[in-house]
């Protein structure tokens, strides 16, 4: 198995497409920390929980473990990681996957809101990677794949047809998350480390793209499956870090340009 004897941080694995990435590493060997805050399902819309993940994965025979993460919280982080390496030894690669929406724009958005989508999308996916870094240069190498969205180079130059307004402050953090990538991409090379962005071409059918309004009985909706975007992670996690780091990857483009054949177990 391709990825036999390497160990993987998922964040935000407990639904949605970090469940998937999460089975998919593990599906081709590798050993995941399935991480996020759900351990109880109490509201049906967020199914899913770290327990039934990892269940999942070490029933067909893959390792996971199930570790409580707060990504707002950097003590949260260290000890997700700490643990991860206290079970299974080392890290070799970061999947900075969960994220939220917040609603509004510049003249009704709560402060609180910024301080949240700041603290989940942004500050937490740079902690982790710095608490897990020590590790993947103590393996010799690594990939970080850091979630992003077209969000974050939408919509380009106006004038616009429609105003499309919610996303806003979504598509800022994930502009960031985009160019902190690429920038820590180069501070890592020397280390044997790929830092790549990896996005879903579309939209995919979770309880968070859902939340965000898009209708999944909507017939003009179109969604595309949540294993292209798990396959392709796969994929940049068999390639030789110094050959692939610093890219912006779309799901769909990878999978069509490696032939890639989207399956979750
Ligand atoms: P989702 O269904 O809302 O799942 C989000 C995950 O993040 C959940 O597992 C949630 O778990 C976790 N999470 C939220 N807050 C957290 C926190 N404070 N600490 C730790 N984990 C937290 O989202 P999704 O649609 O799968 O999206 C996953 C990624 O893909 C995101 O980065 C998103 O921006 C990106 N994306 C999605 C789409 C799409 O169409 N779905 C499109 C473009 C980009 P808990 O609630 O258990 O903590």
């Amino acid at each position: 198995m391709p990825l036999e004897g390497k160990v993987a941080i998922v964040t935000g694995a407990s639904r949605g497409i970090g469940e998937y990435i999460a089975r998919v590493l593990a599906g081709a060997g590798a050993a995941v920390t399935v991480a996020a805050r759900t351990v109880e399902v109490t509201d049906k819309r967020l199914p899913g929980t770290i327990y039934t993940v990892a269940e999942h994965i070490t029933s067909r025979g893959g390792k996971a473990l199930p570790v409580r993460l707060d990504v707002r919280d950097p003590e949260s982080i260290e000890s997700c990681v700490q643990r991860t390496v206290d079970e299974f030894g080392r890290v070799d690669i970061i999947v900075n996957n969960a994220a939220i929406l917040v609603p509004g724009q510049l003249e009704n958005v709560q402060p609180r809101h910024l301080d949240l989508i700041w603290q989940i999308d942004l500050r937490g996916p740079l902690l982790l990677m710095r608490a897990a870094l020590p590790h993947l240069r103590a393996a010799g190498a690594g990939h970080i794949i850091n979630i992003s969205s077209r969000a974050g180079v939408f919509p380009g130059p106006g004038p616009y047809r429609e105003a499309r307004a919610g996303g806003s402050f979504y598509a800022m953090v994930k502009a960031g998350l985009e160019r902190y990538s690429q920038s820590l991409a180069i501070e890592l090379q020397d280390a044997n480390i790929s830092v790549n962005v990896l996005s879903p071409q579309g939209r995919i059918r979770t309880p968070g793209n859902i939340w965000a309004q898009n209708d999944p009985d909507d017939p003009t909706l179109e969604f595309e499956p949540a294993d292209k975007i798990a396959v392709a992670a796969r994929w940049i996690c068999e390639q030789p870090p110094a050959e692939l780091t610093g890219n912006i990857l779309f799901d769909e483009e990878v999978c069509r340009e490696y032939g890639l054949k989207p399956a979750v177990d």
